[in-house]
C-alpha cells in the first residue's frame, strides 16, 4: 500500500503568538509540539528556532538543544530551515547543516515575501548544497516557481544534487505562485525523475487544498502553523498536533497508509 508522510511545521519565522496563540517558541515548547505531531502520525519535522522574544535566529545553540530534546523523545525524520528569515546572511542560514540534521531545506530561487524578499542565487545553492553534501544531510528543495525546478535541474546535471530527489512545493506565499491545479500541476509535470514531493499550501484554504490535491497528485502533506493556523475558516487551529491529525484522517480516507518513523 502507498505511504503518506506528513511533515509538521509547527512555528517557522514569521507566524506571532498575537496571530496563534499556541505557537511555540522556546526549545522546550517547540519539541514537546513536534512529539505530540509525532505521535499524531507526522514522519518529518521542519524546524525553524527564535529566541524567547518570539524573534527569528539561527543560533546553533538554540537549534541544537531543539534537535537534541525532539531526539530524546521521538524518531521522527528531522529537517532544519536554511530559509532563515527576511534578511539573514547566506552564511548564517547554512550554519543549521553543521549540526547534521536528517535534512536540511535548500531553496531553489530568489522569492517574493510579502512586501520583503528571500534571496537565493545559484552560486548560493551551489555552497548550500555543496556543505549538505559535506555533511550528510538531504536536502528538500523548496521550489516557489517552475523556474526554481529548472534551477535545480541544473543543479542535478553538475552534479550538486543525488537522487532520490524530495521537493518541497509551496503555493500561496503572498508575491509568489497561488494555490490551484493549474500551479499544482504545473509544478509537479516539470519534476525530474526519482522524485518525491510534499505540497506546502499556504493559509487556511492554500493549506486544505494542497492537502488534498497531495492525496490526488501521489504526493505529500505537510501541516503547522508555519503554513496555517486555522483549522477552518475563522477558526483557529488548538493544535499543530491538531492539524496533523486531520492530514492523517483524509489520507486514511483515502486508502493510505501512514509513513511513521522507524520506532513509533
Ligand atoms: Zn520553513
Amino acid at each position: 500500500m502507498k505511504k503518506m508522510i506528513i511533515t509538521c511545521a509547527v512555528s517557522g519565522a514569521e507566524t506571532t503568538r498575537a496571530q496563534q496563540p499556541a505557537l511555540p517558541i522556546t526549545p522546550e515548547e517547540i519539541a514537546w509540539d513536534i512529539v505530540e505531531c509525532a505521535k499524531a502520525g507526522a514522519s518529518i519535522a521542519h524546524i525553524h528556532v527564535r529566541n524567547d522574544d518570539g524573534t527569528p535566529t539561527s543560533d546553533l545553540k538554540v537549534f541544537k538543544r531543539t534537535m537534541d530534546l525532539v531526539r530524546a523523545k521521538s524518531d521522527i525524520v528531522i529537517e532544519l530551515t536554511t530559509g532563515g528569515a527576511v534578511g539573514m546572511s547566506p552564511e548564517e542560514r547554512i550554519l543549521p547543516v553543521t549540526l547534521r540534521p536528517d535534512m536540511a531545506s535548500l531553496d531553489c530561487g530568489t522569492v517574493n515575501f510579502g512586501d520583503e524578499y528571500i534571496v537565493n542565487t545559484v552560486p548560493m545553492l551551489k555552497m548550500f548544497a555543496s556543505e549538505m553534501q559535506k555533511y550528510k544531510v538531504h536536502p528538500t528543495l523548496e521550489c516557489f516557481d517552475v523556474s526554481n525546478i529548472q534551477t535545480s535541474k541544473r543543479l542535478i546535471k553538475e552534479g550538486f544534487l543525488k537522487p532520490p530527489f524530495y521537493y518541497g512545493l509551496g503555493f500561496g506565499i503572498p508575491g509568489a505562485l497561488n494555490c490551484s491545479l493549474k500551479t499544482i500541476s504545473a509544478m509537479v509535470d516539470e519534476l525530474p525523475p526519482e522524485s518525491y514531493f510534499t505540497l506546502v499550501g499556504i493559509g487556511g484554504r492554500g493549506h486544505i487544498a494542497a492537502s488534498y490535491a497531495a492525496i490526488a497528485a501521489g504526493g505529500f502533506i505537510r501541516a503547522g502553523f508555519e503554513d496555517n493556523i486555522y483549522y477552518q475558516k475563522g477558526v483557529l487551529a488548538k493544535s499543530n498536533a491538531e492539524l496533523v491529525s486531520r492530514a492523517v484522517r483524509i489520507s486514511k480516507e483515502a486508502g493510505l497508509e501512514i509513513a511513521a518513523p522507524p520506532s513509533l
